[in-house]
């Protein structure tokens, strides 16, 4: 059982009406994270005056393990206790407001566990209870919509140990979906999944990000690359960038490069210069790396691609790129 089951189980009730009262008291939908910061007891800062705008659409937060992805996933979702910072969503302080935040989020936890002894349709309907849709009617409806939308209606007599991975997944953004929230966290939803389930998973999320807030936090920068209209670099707890996408390329265009090497000179290679990316390609090696000007003329420029911004943030630590 994971701990993303404790928040479903104290959520109250949640109905699209409150959802949308909320979303209409603050104006536009948008999460403002200011100066937040987070100490865990074993002394690990996981967070470090992290200050993030999230507009609505599809989030990509992305950054390697350890980057503090999910323990600001977990603030955001009312999980966890932060020790400085605010975090506002529509006008409620999700800080403080714990309950009325809770009405409106939707959270697919990193470690999603199921009972596997049970149907995806009777869990489904067992989450709507929790979730605050008493009404028989009701919850019958919002479980059959969901399980339409998530491509499992087929599968919904089927017990949820018999299934795929990606299908737990899109179960799991089934139950995120209940109440209609107005924002949607899922904490590295396509680790584990086989090309064709995450491209799936990932066409689904993208349907639900068009009108809410979603944030899909994610070491694999691809999810961010064909998905989100905006994202942000995390690292050691600190916000490397954050912005879109395609300013984020733009941002490094003109200084990347690329060599191909033999694979014996990767390491002097490695040493000498800001390496991004490795490829293996025959017997040789093609490097990327990132150069303000042009190395020599072994090197030829390359486009970048959002691979490339990620390990030039990452590669900086924290100096300006
Ligand atoms: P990510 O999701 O990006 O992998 P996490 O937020 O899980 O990162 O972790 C950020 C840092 O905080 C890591 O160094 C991790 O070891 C540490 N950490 C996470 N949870 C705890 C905890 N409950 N107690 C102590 N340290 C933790």
């Amino acid at each position: 059982m994971s701990p993303g089951y404790g928040a479903a189980e104290t959520r109250s009730h949640c109905h699209s009406g409150v959802a949308l009262a909320h979303a209409m008291r603050g104006g536009t939908l948008e999460l403002v994270i200011q100066n937040l910061s987070k100490t865990y007891h074993n002394g690990v800062q996981a967070l470090k005056d992290v200050s993030l705008t999230i507009p609505r659409g599809m989030f990509g937060l992305v950054g390697p393990n350890g980057a503090g992805k999910s323990t600001l996933m977990r603030s955001i979702a009312t999980l966890q206790e932060v020790d400085g910072g605010t975090i506002r969503f529509n006008g409620l302080d999700a800080r403080a407001e714990k309950e009325e935040v809770r009405k409106v989020l939707g959270y697919l936890p990193q470690d999603f566990g199921v009972y596997p002894g049970v149907s995806a349709e009777s869990l489904l309907a067992h989450f709507a209870v929790l979730k605050g849709l008493t009404s028989r009617r009701e919850r019958a409806a919002s479980v059959e919509t969901l399980l339409r939308r998530t491509n499992l209606w087929h599968d919904r007599k089927r017990k949820l140990g018999t299934f795929s991975g990606g299908m737990r997944q899109r179960f799991g953004v089934a139950q995120a979906l209940l109440g209609s929230p107005q924002l949607i966290i899922v904490d590295e939803p396509t680790a584990g999944l086989d090309p064709e389930e995450r491209e799936r998973f990932l066409n689904l999320l993208s349907e639900i990000g068009e009108n809410v807030v979603v944030i899909l936090s994610t070491h694999i920068i691809e999810d961010v690359s064909e998905l989100c209209t905006s994202m942000a670099i995390i690292d050691h707890g600190v916000v490397r960038y954050s912005g879109s996408p395609q300013d984020a390329i733009a941002g490094i265009r003109g200084k990347t490069w690329r060599r191909v090497i033999d694979r014996v000179e990767q390491a002097q290679f490695e040493e000498r210069y800001v390496v991004l990316s490795r490829r293996l390609a025959g017997g040789a090696t093609i490097l990327h790396i990132y150069s303000e000007t042009q190395p020599d003329s072994t090197f030829d420029a390359v486009e970048p691609d959002l691979r490339d911004v990620y390990f030039t943030y990452l590669s900086h630590n924290g100096q300006d790129v």
